[in-house]
């Protein structure tokens, strides 16, 4: 992408409306714009961003055997009447009749829908376990949206949704989400720990939330200080296999939320060397709540003695949109975003010194080019700029790798990169610059 023909809407100054760093930092690099209280406009980078984090979910999650699809954002009370939830679930929920005054609203989570469909396309155990799951808006009219998209009104979501015939298996589906969390967050560059939690309205008894450390996060949370430095199973798990060991290793050791908290298991846990207390951002949610759904909505199968079963099912949620603001959150420094090159908007931001002069334009020309065959995301500052607007601009906007693109140096044949995160400079030849690039990537 040129610069000259990009819409980066950036702005000079920090807005006052923003209290914790992301959200300076996303309305500053012009990746989001409010439209009325926590409801945005994802413009060209923030949708980048939004784009890539999405697709690590995605993969994560087919990888562990979730099926994809996509379900509406308006759905009809009538089924939150089945479930009992429609009278429940209280302001949170925007309500809406449609010209022929039937009542509908736009869906602040779906496992009425979801159960509604399992319902009437599986009628045998045979077609268990199953699990589906899709990324999707949702609207809960928060009472205080704040910090930007961390906490909005309108929000992407990843839910899935597992059914399964006996609990055993069901534990089984819950764990493939266990672990596939694990890595999804860890593919992002976050350091997530799972922490037993509270089921809230959804109701159930096994429940995970998945969080990330931040000073600004709005939970308070305390684990054992071993559990910050584990890393996530890698992309050879077979989740076929017995996963209870690795969700045994990590639900071992204390971690949890402020609302299941137990001070004195904490202190007869965990050596005092190893309390941490800190806030944190909830990135993901999981619960297992078995027939909560499935009993008073009918969702039944034909188990293998010929009875009718009502099927256990858990829901499992990953802020897709949140996670845009907690990855800004856990990487940054004073001069801005500080992209992991998982989910940055752009992996190289190739930076021309003099545009309009004959030498400079050229070379970097042709080092766009070789890049965007190589299929890596490059934005390349085309402008006439002065060479410190453009420096800031880009370590504002993250790119995790510059090439800074010069007359005096192309007189020596070299150009120089820069990695953001460490700082880093080196001259170079550009070919080798593009093998660097090429090669880490
Ligand atoms: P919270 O406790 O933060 O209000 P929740 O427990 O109501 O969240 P879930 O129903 O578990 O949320 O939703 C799944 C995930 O969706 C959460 O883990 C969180 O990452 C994200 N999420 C929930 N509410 C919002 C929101 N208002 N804005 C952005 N993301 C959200
Ligand atoms: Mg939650």
């Amino acid at each position: 992408m040129r610069l000259s023909q990009y819409f980066l809407p950036t702005l000079r100054d920090d807005p006052k409306e923003a209290e914790i760093v992301s959200h300076r930092l996303m309305l500053r690099t012009g990746m989001i714009r409010q439209s009325s209280a926590g409801i945005y406009s994802w413009l060209p980078l923030g949708h980048r961003v939004l784009r890539k984090i999405e697709q690590i979910v995605r993969e994560e999650q087919d990888r562990a055997g979730a099926i994809e699809i996509l379900m509406p954002t308006i759905q009809s009370a009538d089924i939150w009447r089945e479930s009992g939830r429609y009278e429940d679930y209280g302001k949170e929920m925007l309500r809406i009749t449609d010209r022929h005054g039937r009542d509908m609203l736009y869906g602040p989570t779906n496992e009425e829908l979801i159960t509604e469909i399992f319902r009437d396309s599986v009628k045998s155990y045979r077609d268990l376990p199953r699990n589906l799951y899709h990324i999707q808006w949702k609207f809960r009219d928060e009472i205080r949206p704040r910090f930007g998209i961390m906490r909005g009104r309108e929000f992407l979501m990843k839910d899935a949704y597992s059914f399964d015939l006996t609990e055993e298996d069901a534990r089984k589906s819950y764990n493939k989400m266990f672990i596939s969390y694990l890595r999804t967050f860890e593919r992002m560059g976050l350091k997530s720990i799972p922490m037993a939690a509270d089921t809230g309205p959804i109701g159930g008894d096994l429940s995970h939330e998945f969080i990330v450390l931040a000073d600004t996060g709005e939970s308070q949370v305390y684990c054992d200080r071993d559990l910050i430095e584990r890393s996530a199973p890698g992309k050879d798990i077979d989740y076929d296999a017995d996963l209870m060991p690795i969700i045994n290793d990590w639900t071992g050791k204390y971690a949890a939320t402020e609302e299941k908290h137990d001070p004195k298991r904490f202190e007869a846990e965990v050596s005092s060397d190893n309390r941490v207390s800190a806030r944190g951002i909830e990135v993901g949610h999981i619960f297992y709540f078995g027939t909560k759904y499935s009993e008073p909505m009918n969702c039944k199968v034909q188990g293998p003695d010929g009875k009718l079963v009502a099927v256990l099912s858990g829901s499992y949620g990953i802020g897709v949109s949140r996670l845009a603001a907690a990855v800004i959150e856990a990487s940054h420094d004073d001069d801005g975003i500080i992209w992991p090159d998982s989910v940055a908007p752009f992996n190289v931001a190739l930076i021309n010194l003099k545009a309009g002069v004959n030498e400079t334009d050229a070379a970097c020309e042709d080092l766009y080019t070789k890049l965007a065959n190589a299929g890596i995301d490059t934005l390349y500052d085309d402008t006439d700029e002065r060479a410190g607007a453009k420096f800031a601009t880009m370590d504002l906007l993250g790119v995790p790798w510059q090439i800074i693109v010069g007359p005096r140096g192309l007189k020596q044949g070299e150009v120089e990169i820069k990695r953001r995160v460490s700082g880093d400079r080196q001259s170079m030849t550009p070919e080798a610059a593009f093998k660097r690039i090429v090669d880490t990537d």
